[in-house]
């Protein structure tokens, strides 16, 4: 238990945003926004909920408008095509004006319920509330590859990153504002959160079921997204390679002494082409496969010095009111203003 902070405000002072991405999640938009909204008005604090449409191709962008134009309290950002839900995330925080900000998905799978308990933790002092994932509905494959991918990261990053929290949570508005100015392209939402740092607390929150069976971020999409937070938060691919050339050294020592000792005192045949052509393969795949890890580095050395920006914003929905201005790398703002 952590000592209460005297400067958080009282509860009906607080503007809270939820940022919701979303791609083509129409079917159920008007559900979420109503449980959602049920959860803001239970803690009694005043509320935006800012909904990003990442390029959605179903009637998303029209639901959402309608809800807009009915609440004033939903906000939209949409993009001008599908970026991808890191970006949109970047979006989100970016746009959202509250002093705290919660980050969810749009399908249900975060559940709004847990929204309480997050502030009533903010409340205590703590500068992010993350939900620690219990009890997945995806099938076996996909579990265990999440519970793997947790793991290796945690063993190889140099920030420990928690085990099965992802983007859903609660962040204070410095934390918001800390991560959205970091310049990283290859972004890992839940890595970034971590290595901010201030002081963080999981809470365990159950992983509810997708409202169908078709996951927006498909499983390449995923790859990638792991493959980004093992290169970004880590060089352990890099440096292992020193071991590798190591453990190569003393294996082609070995075999010199081997095929030495033979041709000086045994007169044995050499081992003929089969163990050479093993050796040269096997070393020839290290080659390759260094040379691999090499590009996952400089493809993100390329991509962040070319400094694109992470998303292009099509229009904006009810934000002539917000309190804040958007702030932060990457977004159109880094860049010098264009004439629309
Ligand atoms: N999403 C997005 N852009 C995309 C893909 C997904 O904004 O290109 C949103 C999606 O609508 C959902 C959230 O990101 O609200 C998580 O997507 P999904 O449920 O497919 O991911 P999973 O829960 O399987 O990790
Ligand atoms: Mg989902």
């Amino acid at each position: 238990m952590i000592q209460a902070i005297a400067s958080r405000r009282p509860a009906e002072e607080m503007l809270v945003s939820v940022v919701m991405p979303l791609y083509n999640e129409a079917a159920v938009l008007r559900t979420l926004t109503s449980l959602v909204e049920d959860a803001l008005q239970a803690s009694r604090c005043r509320y935006e909920i800012v909904y990003v449409n990442d390029g959605s191709r179903d009637a998303s962008a029209e639901i959402l408008d309608e809800l807009a134009a009915k609440d004033p309290h939903i906000r939209v950002v949409h993009f001008s095509r599908n970026f991808g839900h890191q970006a949109a995330v970047q979006a989100g925080l970016m746009f959202a004006s509250g002093d705290a900000v919660i980050v969810m998905d749009s399908d249900l799978q975060d559940d709004p319920r847990a929204i309480p308990q997050f502030l009533e933790r903010w409340r205590e002092g703590y500068d992010v509330v993350y939900a620690v994932r219990t009890h997945r509905k995806e099938n076996a494959l996909k579990r265990g590859l999440f519970y793997g991918f947790y793991r290796v990261l945690n063993a190889v990053s140099d920030t420990p990153i928690p085990n099965d929290a992802g983007n859903f949570g609660l962040i204070d508005r410095r934390v918001a504002e800390h991560i959205v100015r970091m310049y990283d392209r290859d972004r890992f939402y839940p890595g970034l959160r971590r290595w901010v740092g201030f002081r963080q607390i999981g809470v365990p929150v159950e992983r509810l079921a997708r409202h169908d069976e078709k996951p927006r971020v498909t499983m390449r999409q995923l790859w990638r997204l792991a493959k980004s937070a093992i290169f970004s938060f880590s060089s352990f691919p890099l440096t292992m390679f020193y071991a590798i050339s190591a453990l190569s050294l003393l294996s082609c020592l070995g075999l010199c002494g081997f095929t030495l000792y033979h041709k000086l005192f045994t007169g044995l045949a050499i081992p003929g082409w089969a163990s050479m052509t093993i050796a040269a393969s096997f070393f020839g795949a290290i080659n390759a496969l260094g040379i691999g890890i090499l590009g996952e580095y400089v493809t993100r050395i390329y991509d962040q010095a070319r400094a694109r920006p992470l998303f292009i914003v099509e229009r904006e929905v009810n934000f002539a009111q917000r309190e804040h201005e958007p702030v932060g790398a990457l977004g159109e703002w880094s860049l010098p203003p264009l004439q629309r």
